[in-house]
C-alpha cells in the first residue's frame, strides 16, 4: 500500500524497521537510508526472506538538505520517518517540504553545536522569557506549521514512547476518563539490568545531555526550574518494584501544557540507580559530558562524543538486559463532578523484546510507536496539514494499535500518587 523512507539505522530505527516488516500490508516497501550504509545492508539481509515488505538501502548524510532532496526524489516515498538524531529534524523537514512528502520523528529538535551564535541568541531569549533552560524545545519545529499547512502536508512530532505514547495516554484520558485533568505525572521506570557498571539505553550523547541538565515542571501556567536531580521520589512500580526516581525536564510537558486545557501541573520522573548517577556525576565533574570541542594531540575532539565511542553501543545491550520497563501517566482531575485519579501504563519485558526483534525494551518501546505513528499517517487516520504532536490527534486508533503491535496498556483506578 505504501512506500516509506526511513532515515537512521540505530537502536530505535532497527525496532521500527522490524515492526514495519511485520506489517507488510501497510509498509509494502521501505528504503533504509543512514550515514553508515553497511548497517542498513546488514539489517536488510537479516529481514529479507522473513517479510513481504520490499527493502532497499541508501547512504545519506541527513545534515545536508540537498542530499536528502535528491534521495527523496529518487525514492518517491509517501512518508519520511526520521529516526536519526534530533540534530537532523530541521534539515529533514526542509527536504520533505521541498519534495511534498509527509514527515514524522521521535524527538524534538536540538542543535548539535550549542555554540552556534544564531541558535544561542534565540536559546538565551527563550530561557529568560519561558524559564526553562533545556537545549531542546518545540519552537523550532512549530515554526514550520504554516509551511506544512500551506503545502497540505502533515508533520507528526515525537512518536516514540515518551514523547509519544505518553501523549496518547493523555489524549485518551481527556477523551474517555476525565472532564477536567488537573495534574499529570509521567513516570518512566526502567527496571532492566544490563550488567555493565555504566551504559545508556539510547544514544549516549542525547541521553546524557538530557539527564545532566536542570529539571523543570509546569505549574499554574509557568515553568519551575530546579537543579539537576534535586527532586527525588520513590515509587512502587507494578511488576518492577520500588525504585528511586528523579524529576527531569521532558519535551512533552511543553506541548501538553498547551493542549490539555486547564491542566495545573505536569511533571516527568525517570528512575535511575545509584551506580548510574555516581558514574554520571564523576564524568560530568571531569568534563567528559562537555559538548565543547577540545584540542587533543593535534585533533579536535568533543568530549561527549569521545565518551560515546567508549561506552557500549545501546543497540548491543539486548542480549544482556533482563527485567522490565514500566512507563505511564498518573492523572488527577474530575469526572461528573467527582474527584478522580487514574494511571495508564505499559509494562515491557527486555528479554521478550530481544526474542522478538533482537533489541532491549528501551529501543522497543520507542520503535513500536514510531511504526504506529507512521501507520496512522499512511492509512489516513491522522492526516491534517500542519505540524502536530501526538495528543493533537484522536487517540483511539493509536491506542488500539499499541495493544495490537506489542505495547499493551492498562488502566489502574485510584493509583498511589506521587507527592
Ligand atoms: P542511535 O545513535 O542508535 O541511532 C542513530 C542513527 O542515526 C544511526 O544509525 C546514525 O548513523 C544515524 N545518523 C546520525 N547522524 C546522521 C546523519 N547526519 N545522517 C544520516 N544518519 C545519521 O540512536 P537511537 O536509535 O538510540 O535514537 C534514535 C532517535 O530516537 C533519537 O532521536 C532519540 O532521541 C530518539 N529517542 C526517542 C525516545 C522516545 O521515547 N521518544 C526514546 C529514545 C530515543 P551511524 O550508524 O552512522 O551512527
Amino acid at each position: 500500500m505504501s512506500k516509506v523512507l526511513i532515515i537512521g539505522c540505530g537502536g530505535v530505527a532497527s525496532v521500527a524497521i522490524h515492526k514495519c516488516c511485520q506489517n507488510s500490508d501497510v509498509f509494502e516497501e521501505i528504503c533504509i537510508a543512514s550515514r553508515t550504509k553497511s548497517k542498513c545492508d546488514a539489517l536488510k539481509e537479516k529481514l529479507e526472506g522473513t517479510t513481504k515488505t520490499k527493502i532497499t538501502t541508501r547512504q545519506v548524510d541527513a545534515d545536508k538538505v540537498d542530499e536528502l532532496i535528491a534521495l527523496i526524489r529518487e525514492v518517491q516515498p509517501d512518508l519520511v520517518m526520521n529516526i536519526a538524531l534530533p540534530y537532523q529534524d530541521l534539515t529533514i523537514m526542509d527536504a520533505c517540504l521541498a519534495c511534498g512528502v509527509n514527515y514524522m520523528d521521535t524527538a524534538n529538535y536540538e542543535p548539535e553545536d550549542l555554540n552556534d551564535p544564531e541558535w544561542r541568541a534565540q536559546y538565551e531569549k527563550r530561557c529568560k522569557e519561558q524559564g526553562f533552560s533545556a537545549y531542546f524545545d518545540y519552537s523550532y519545529q512549530w515554526a514550520y506549521k504554516e509551511k506544512f499547512e500551506k503545502a497540505g502536508l502533515t508533520a507528526l512530532l515525537g512518536s516514540g514512547f515518551d514523547p509519544g505514547v505518553t501523549q496518547a495516554y493523555c489524549a485518551y484520558a481527556q477523551k474517555h476518563l476525565f472532564d477536567q485533568i488537573d495534574t499529570i505525572d509521567i513516570l518512566d521506570c526502567n527496571g532492566g539490568d544490563h550488567g555493565y557498571p555504566f551504559a545508556t539505553n539510547f544514544n549516549p550523547e542525547i541521553n546524557l545531555r538530557e539527564v545532566s541538565a536542570p529539571g523543570s515542571y509546569w505549574e499554574n501556567g509557568h515553568w519551575v526550574e530546579i537543579p539537576a536531580m534535586s527532586i527525588k521520589r520513590e515509587y512502587n512500580f507494578d511488576q518492577v518494584g520500588q525504585k528511586d526516581m528523579y524529576l527531569l525536564h521532558h519535551e512533552e510537558i511543553e506541548s501538553l501544557a498547551k493542549n490539555i486545557p486547564g491542566v495545573q501541573r505536569i511533571r516527568f520522573f525517570m528512575t535511575f540507580g545509584q551506580s548510574y548517577l555516581t558514574h554520571m556525576k564523576c564524568l560530568e565533574n571531569v568534563g567528559m559530558l562537555s559538548t565543547e570541542p577540545i584540542e587533543f594531540e593535534g585533533h579536535q575532539i568533543v568530549p561527549i562524543q569521545f565518551l560515546k565511542a567508549l561506552l557500549p553501543d545501546p543497540a548491543t545491550l539486548g542480549p544482556r538486559t533482563v527485567g522490565k520497563t514500566n512507563i505511564g501517566c498518573i492523572f488527577t482531575g474530575k469526572k461528573d463532578g467527582q474527584q478522580k485519579t487514574a494511571y495508564i501504563y505499559n509494562v515491557c519485558d527486555h528479554q521478550e523484546c530481544y526474542a522478538e526483534v533482537g533489541s532491549q525494551a528501551i529501543s522497543y518501546t520507542t520503535g513500536v510507536p514510531a511504526m504506529i505513528g507512521a501507520m496512522m499517517l499512511l492509512t489516513g487516520k491522522w492526516n491534517k496539514p500542519g505540524v502536530y504532536t501526538v495528543e493533537e490527534f484522536d487517540p483511539d486508533p493509536y491506542m488500539a494499535a499499541l495493544n495490537q503491535w506489542g505495547l499493551p496498556w492498562q488502566i489502574c483506578d485510584n493509583p498511589a500518587l506521587v507527592d
